[in-house]
């Protein structure tokens, strides 16, 4: 522990410590190497009630907020296991909770809640529109009191270990639409009925394992109650529980900064080369210490943007920022681990390359950090737009 760590929910960090020690590096290897899924790490934590913390206690979660949210993902990575295969259990029931019926919260968040039922994939980007959602081209048909779906999805993550995703569509072309942002909606599918009757989910390889996807539609048929919401303002409810995500996915990037310096602190004091410890040298020893201070300062940010979003104040541009900072602090911090253990830092039992390998992830995903500072510079700073 260092001195100007989040003390915040002490509790809570101690339990997912002692239950994220039950799953050591040669676990997360193992799966790693032939890219298999979790399942027994996020059975743990369901069962410990950690992905339900978000959800309000009338339907069966804990009700807490996501100061106490942030502290469960940053543990998790800091002991050098990986949200990410569950992560968006904690946030995706948001759209449920905050724009979906009575009846629509009082069917699926109770199940969330105990896990039941795992509402963890959130279908948004296209191969062909990229960040520019607005030119997304999945296109749902009503028809009666059905819709019909017809598209295509890409890096949709963990679909394939979810029953509901909630998932963006047109319900309008964007050229009849009166805005490029109306005339999107959200479903609600239910994935245990749509697979092999109108969806196909191919898995994608990539350079982390991240159950990631691609999706499909071909006249899958949805029914009309499950659209979330009113029809057309699909693109609003979205954005509104992105905010939430990129806190949450900031939060794992400091608990990934702290492993990398926990570990290049470590292994500069134990490695002696030229008859000392390694990490006499300020060459060696000045990077940690960067790392140290740029993570801090991303904490700090990530702390005030949860703070914010609980108290229900706009936080936006405030979670965009922590996570900007938060994925360059852990990156950098990733790096200068990796130079630290010099040859060791690229064997697979020592766990760096790995985290190495998943935190560059968050630069790009959920929002890449073009997109951020696009974000600021028109919209907190006033500069002309470029799109
Ligand atoms: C492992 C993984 C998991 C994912 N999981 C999900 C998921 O579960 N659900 C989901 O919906 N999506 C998911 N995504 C998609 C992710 O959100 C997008 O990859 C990300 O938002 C970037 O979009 P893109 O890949 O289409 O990049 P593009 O939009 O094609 O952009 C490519 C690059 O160009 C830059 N760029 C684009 N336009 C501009 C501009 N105007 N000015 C400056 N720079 C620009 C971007 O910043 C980026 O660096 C996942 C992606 C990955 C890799």
């Amino acid at each position: 522990m260092q001195a100007s760590e989040d003390q915040s929910f002490p509790e809570i960090r101690d339990s997912v410590r002692k239950l994220c020690a039950q799953f050591p590096g040669s676990y997360w290897q193992a799966l790693d190497r032939d890219r298999i899924y979790p399942k027994d790490f996020v059975q743990a934590l369901t069962r410990e009630g950690f992905l339900s913390i978000l959800i309000p206690e009338e339907y069966g979660g804990s009700g807490l907020g996501l100061g106490a949210a942030t502290a469960v993902l940053e543990e998790i990575h800091r002991s050098g296991c990986n949200g990410g295969a569950c992560h968006a259990q904690m946030y995706t029931m948001g759209t449920v909770l905050k724009h979906g019926s009575a009846a629509q919260k009082q069917k699926y968040l109770p199940k969330v809640a105990t896990g039941e039922l795992r509402l963890q994939a959130f279908g948004v980007t296209e191969p062909n529109s990229g960040t520019d959602t607005t030119r997304i081209r999945t296109f749902a048909r009503k028809e009666g009191d059905r819709y019909i779906v017809n598209g295509q999805k890409i890096w949709i993550s963990r679909a394939e270990y979810s029953d509901l995703m909630v998932l963006l569509v047109r319900t309008t072309p964007r050229e009849q639409a009166a805005k490029p942002s109306d005339g999107m909606s959200v479903l609600l599918v239910d994935l245990r009925e749509a697979v092999g009757k109108g969806l196909t989910i191919r898995p994608i390889r990539t350079m982390l394992n991240h159950a990631t996807t691609e999706l499909f539609f071909d006249d899958l048929s949805v029914p009309a109650e499950n659209l979330i919401g009113e029809e057309g303002k699909g693109f609003k409810y979205i954005l509104d529980g992105m905010n939430a995500e990129r806190i949450l996915i900031a939060s794992e990037c400091i608990g990934d900064g702290r492993f990398f310096i926990d570990r290049a602190a470590k292994y500069a004091t134990d490695r002696q080369v030229f008859g000392g410890p390694i990490g006499k040298n300020q060459g060696i020893q000045f990077p940690i210490a960067r790392a140290y201070v740029q993570l801090s300062a991303a904490a700090a940010m990530v702390d005030n943007a949860a703070a914010l979003c609980d108290a229900g104040k706009p936080c936006g541009t405030e979670a965009n920022m922590a996570k900007m900072l938060a994925s360059e602090a852990s990156w950098y911090a990733a790096d200068m681990c990796l130079q630290t253990h010099g040859g060791f830092g690229f064997a697979e039992e020592y766990d760096i390359e790995r985290k190495f390998r998943e935190t560059r992830l968050y630069q790009v995903a959920p929002i890449s950090t073009n997109l951020i500072l696009s974000h600021v510079a028109t919209h907190v700073l006033g500069l002309p737009k470029s799109f």
